[in-house]
């Protein structure tokens, strides 16, 4: 084990935090995960070695953003912490708070046991979403780390909801103590790049939806992509450079509708031609849908909206040169492939 105080990451069984442990132990680090059910810790050991980790620098505590046994354990003698769990659901919950309230209790919470631990450098994952969403902008506005989601919007989902509020309430909180860490906050586009094992975020479920034949055509929405391993580095980088405290990081480079993520998935493999979307539903078509199936509802602010947005703060303060979107989501499906998931 390092001699280092290990880095805490929380949500450690998360397509995200798989990378992001891999990558501190790649640098050195001994790192505290956290779990709810400690049955995952041996998938989460194997997921990190998978990626080049070495497994003995990790061990595990058992917490829930629910609760707050844990937390003080969690985060004793370390100086650095990355926030990672948030529930993010495939399907939207009948009701918001049931993914609000984990995401923004259990970033107070987890802040809550930092500040009592002198914990210095606090990293959190946000996301795009929390950026994305504001009120009144021009079609071509260019989007930034300046923007943020407004959450009284009332055609939001529940999901970006939670992250906007939850990321809304970790700023509050260090505002208004002194003796809470110093923040940074990564703000993630659709997370993209090679999944680990085959415990699949919603990043790569859509994927397997798309090779079954579930989406025959598909609305015109648009994402902007990060690649994991990208995103990992930017949690890496913001748990060390002194000058991240106090900034948030959009991580992204360019975007691909949900046509062209199946146009991916069929040119890497051509015998899912038949299943990925044949083509973009109109918008209209969408809207009468959305009368009728309570999901397309979701999706209405979406459709047409071209989101652009810079990711120029986080190549020159951060140091990292992204991959490309094409590159990211080509990954994603090659890596399904050889787990024999698609
Ligand atoms: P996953 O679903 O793979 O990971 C979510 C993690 O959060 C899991 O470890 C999950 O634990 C944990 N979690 C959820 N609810 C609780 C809870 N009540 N208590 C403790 N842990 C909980 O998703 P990702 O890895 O993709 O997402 C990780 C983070 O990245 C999230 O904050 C997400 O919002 C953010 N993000 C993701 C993007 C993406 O496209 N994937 C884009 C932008 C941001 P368990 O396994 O027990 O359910």
């Amino acid at each position: 084990m390092s001699d280092r105080p290990p880095v805490v990451v929380t949500g450690s069984t998360g397509l995200v935090a798989k990378h992001i442990i891999a990558e501190l132990v790649k640098r050195g680090h001994a790192v505290r995960a956290t779990l709810r059910r400690m049955e995952k810790a041996d998938d989460v050991r194997r997921a990190v070695k998978r990626l080049g980790g070495e497994a003995a620098q990790l061990e595990f505590v058992v917490a829930d953003l629910e609760q707050r046994a844990g937390w003080d354990e969690a985060v004793a003698g370390s100086q650095i912490v990355i926030h990672t769990a948030s529930p993010f659901p495939m399907a939207q919950p009948d009701n918001p708070e049931d993914v609000i309230r984990p995401a923004r209790d259990g970033t107070l919470r987890v802040l809550e046991a930092a500040t009592r631990a002198a914990v210095q450098r606090f990293v959190l994952t946000s996301s795009s979403v929390a950026i994305f969403y504001g009120r009144d902008l021009p079609s071509d506005h260019i989007y930034s780390e300046a923007d943020f989601t407004d959450e009284t919007r009332t055609d939001l989902t529940p999901y970006i909801k939670s992250k906007t509020i939850a990321e809304k309430a970790a700023w509050d909180f260090v505002q208004k103590n002194a003796a809470a860490p110093q923040l940074a906050v990564i703000n993630p586009g659709f997370v993209q790049g090679p999944a680990p094992d085959a415990d699949l975020s919603t990043s790569h479920e859509l994927y397997r939806l798309m090779a079954r034949g579930v989406y025959p055509a598909a609305p015109r929405i648009r994402f902007p992509v990060a690649d994991v391993r990208d995103v990992a580095l930017a949690h890496a980088e913001a748990t060390e450079r002194p000058d991240a405290a106090g900034n948030r990081f959009l991580v992204g480079s360019g975007q691909l509708t949900l046509f062209e993520l199946g146009r991916i998935l069929a040119r890497e493999y051509p015998e899912l031609s038949s299943k990925v979307p044949k083509f973009e539903l109109p918008d209209a078509a969408v809207r009468a849908l959305a009368y009728v199936d309570k999901r397309m509802r979701t999706i209405l602010p979406e459709l047409g909206a071209t989101k652009d947005y810079t990711n120029a703060h986080v190549t020159s303060a951060l140091g990292l040169r992204l991959r490309d979107a094409d590159e990211a989501a080509t990954a994603a499906v090659r890596s399904l492939r050889d787990l024999r998931l698609i």
